[in-house]
């Protein structure tokens, strides 16, 4: 992946530059992935808290995810565009919706999660491999292992 990169909400209200690759990056079919997009999952990015600037006040809501982990999803408040999600599982890291990026193309999911809740019309990535909820400690490292080869 290119560094840096660049992001922005649909409006241009906020706006994002990444100086470091992410930690890891995947594909979440979670119900509240699911309510927050619209739509059948999400595509995620984590990356160090230290490496995204962010210009703009995105606003955040925070759900308790299924894990009992909270989770907060930043939005524009002006054009409702979601852009980040900051995790507790993850405190040092800095979730940032693919789609959000210029160049989404070079988001390189190593993983889907949660596909026990995936929708029939949410279409599974064909070679990604799957897990049916949120990753073990083990499944994590596995996750990390990849995400580091990838870069
Ligand atoms: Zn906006
Ligand atoms: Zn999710």
């Amino acid at each position: 992946m290119e560094l840096p990169f660049e992001g922005r909400c649909a409006c241009g209200e906020i706006h994002y530059r990444v100086t470091a690759a992410p930690t890891f990056s995947w594909l979440c079919h979670c119900r509240d992935c699911q309510r927050a997009s619209g739509s059948g999952y999400c595509a995620i990015m984590y990356i160090p808290q230290e490496a995204v600037t962010v210009t703009g006040e995105a606003r955040y809501y925070t759900v308790s995810a299924e894990s009992g982990n909270a989770v907060s999803r930043g939005f524009c408040p002006t054009c409702g565009s979601q852009m980040f999600i900051k995790a507790e599982l993850v405190p040092e890291l800095h979730g940032v919706w693919a789609g959000s990026m210029d160049q989404p193309a070079a988001f390189a999911p190593v993983v889907q999660v949660w596909t026990h809740s995936a929708q029939p019309w949410g279409a599974l990535h064909p070679t990604l491999p799957q897990l049916p909820k949120a990753p073990n400690e083990v499944e994590f490292g596995r996750i990390l292992a990849a995400a580091a080869h990838g870069r």
